[in-house]
């Protein structure tokens, strides 16, 4: 595999639907530790989906250590999910400004569950496991499973405020 890169605003890699992962074999864990060591050696980013460094496949990595609260995970090293799911999501909703590396200085306030329940499989358990997570760390995982669906950050900005931030983006990016 060559070496990973971020892939940034208005590369399709970034609104494509992502593939289901069918096999757990050795290249899904080698993608998985490339993602991970491409992380760790970001400066700011807490969490990367697989189509951010162009493959349209349903792998998301994040830094629990930036995470910063006990979530019932270990607080070092990173927890990557192959094929996550949400399969619940809490009625409360809080608004939080995020940032994302794909969309370099921009940070958007979005409204998401405040707790979620995401499935998948685990690289580090090798199994299925089900997480159940709260404020930020839920924040972050809402955040990359939108990545695999094709949705940023600001698709949910009003119209007039997306428009602004996309022209500010696409000089930034070019
Ligand atoms: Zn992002």
């Amino acid at each position: 595999m060559e070496q990973l890169r971020i892939h940034t605003y208005g590369d399709p890699v970034l609104r494509r639907e992502s593939q289901k992962i069918k096999d757990f074999d050795s290249k899904t864990r080698f993608f998985c530790r490339s993602m991970i060591d491409f992380l760790s050696k970001s400066k700011d980013g807490v969490g990367l989906a697989a189509p951010q460094v162009g493959f349209n496949q349903q792998v998301i990595v994040i830094n629990l250590s930036l995470i910063g609260e006990d979530q019932g995970l270990s607080p070092r090293g990173f927890l990557c999910l192959v094929n996550p799911r949400i399969i619940k999501k809490s009625a409360q909703k809080k608004k939080g400004a995020e940032g994302c590396l794909s969309l370099p200085g921009t940070s958007v306030k979005v409204k998401r569950a405040v707790e979620v329940e995401v499935k998948g499989w685990s690289l580090a358990n090798n199994e299925k496991i089900t997480i159940k997570a709260r404020d930020f760390l839920a924040r972050v995982l809402q955040h990359e499973i939108d990545h695999l669906k094709g949705v940023l950050i600001i698709d949910y900005l009003p119209f007039w405020r997306r428009s602004r931030e996309i022209k500010k983006l696409i000089k930034r990016v070019n």
